[in-house]
């Protein structure tokens, strides 16, 4: 729901049971009812193909809106003729003792605020521009919303009045956490998020830097090929001696020299080829890392259910990750053959280094 243009999230715009235009009368009271029932707007949709009523507004428990008659049509909906020319009619979905949800109640007293505003019907009051329907015909409508709720709905809407008419400020909202210095210029980084000082220190270190100077892309998957740079980086690797490239790796990218590198240093095996821009799996990472280290574990570790997932080529690295502390297992679960990320890996060099 858009409450300064007074869209709402659905149009189900009725084709029968409004009168279309107001017979030159202006709007000026807002008239609010209650479904008598939990519906939908899709629901009151279907009830107002057969029963001759209506109202330009449904807003269900949930705090969804939907516009069943645009409001410059007159809805059927509070008895009186004249009064329908005159008035926005809102339903809500109620629950069974009559009352309505705290959303509910937000959204539709929000509403009502917005509709007071653009029609310029001053602040929300009872009875002066903000009626119940039993206010004008024999019924038990609103129910709880002009009973036990009718003074929470109207000071909500007086509230929402207020904010909207800037007579008071809506509450501060928590000051943001900001990004370190070194991450700063990185739009895609959330500063509340597990990885902040993984990254921050591969940066600093300049293990890994960004695609460019705004996108780090924490949750892309990282590729062979930045696996063996980031690796590169963390050893400080002399990348001037080339060998013999794999045979899908040009001696053109920018990963070339550092996987000439990683295979002198037995990173990666010669066996097949380099895959450069296939995503790395956790478990590849963990092997890259420890052939790297020249790790060795001393066992398997415990209390990782999905343990006989890592591929046993991967065994004896993923071990000497877990003694290590390089991973620890994100609920448990070590994901050996899940794509790493790039904020997974910066964590992997961060707690390695
Ligand atoms: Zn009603």
């Amino acid at each position: 729901m858009n409450f300064e243009t007074c869209e709402a999230d659905v149009n189900l715009i009725l084709s029968k049971h409004f009168t279309e235009g107001r017979g030159g009368h202006q709007v000026d009271k807002i008239v609010v009812h209650y479904n008598a029932g939990n519906l939908t707007c899709e629901g009151c949709f279907s009830v107002w193909q057969n029963r001759e009523a209506s109202a330009h507004y449904q807003v269900e428990s949930n705090g969804r809106v939907g516009q069943l008659v645009w409001d410059r049509d007159t809805a059927w909906h509070c008895g009186v003729f004249s009064q329908n020319q005159r008035s926005i009619g809102i339903e809500h979905a109620n629950l069974s003792d009559g009352t309505i949800t705290e959303t509910c109640l937000d959204t539709g007293a929000h509403l009502v605020a917005a509709l007071c505003k653009m029609y310029g019907l001053g602040r929300p009051e009872w009875l002066v521009n903000v009626y119940p329907h039993k206010h004008f015909s024999p019924t038990s409508c609103p129910g709880q919303i002009y009973g036990s709720q009718k003074d929470a709905y109207i000071q909500r809407a007086q509230h929402w009045y207020d904010v909207m008419t800037g007579a008071i400020q809506p509450e501060p909202e928590e000051p943001a956490t900001p990004l370190p210095d070194a991450l700063k210029g990185f739009q895609d980084l959330d500063p509340n998020a597990w990885y902040v000082s993984a990254i921050e220190e591969c940066v600093l270190q300049g293990y890994m830097s960004g695609y460019d100077s705004a996108h780090f892309g924490p949750t892309d998957h990282i590729t062979r090929g930045q696996a063996v740079c980031a690796i590169s980086n963390a050893a400080r690797a002399d990348l001037t001696e080339i060998l013999e490239p794999f045979k899908d790796v040009a001696p053109s990218p920018y990963y070339y020299t550092a996987v000439c590198w990683a295979v002198q240093e037995g990173i990666v095996s010669e066996q097949e080829n380099f895959r450069p821009d296939d995503a790395a799996t956790r478990a590849e990472m963990c092997v890259m890392l420890c052939n790297w280290q020249h790790g060795e574990s001393v066992g398997q570790p415990t209390g990782y259910p999905d343990w006989p997932e890592v591929p046993e080529w991967a065994q004896e690295a993923v071990a000497w990750a877990v003694e290590q502390g390089v991973i620890s297992g994100s609920g448990g679960k070590l994901n050996p053959n899940q794509p790493c990320t790039r904020a997974e890996a910066a964590a992997m060099l961060a707690n390695l280094l």
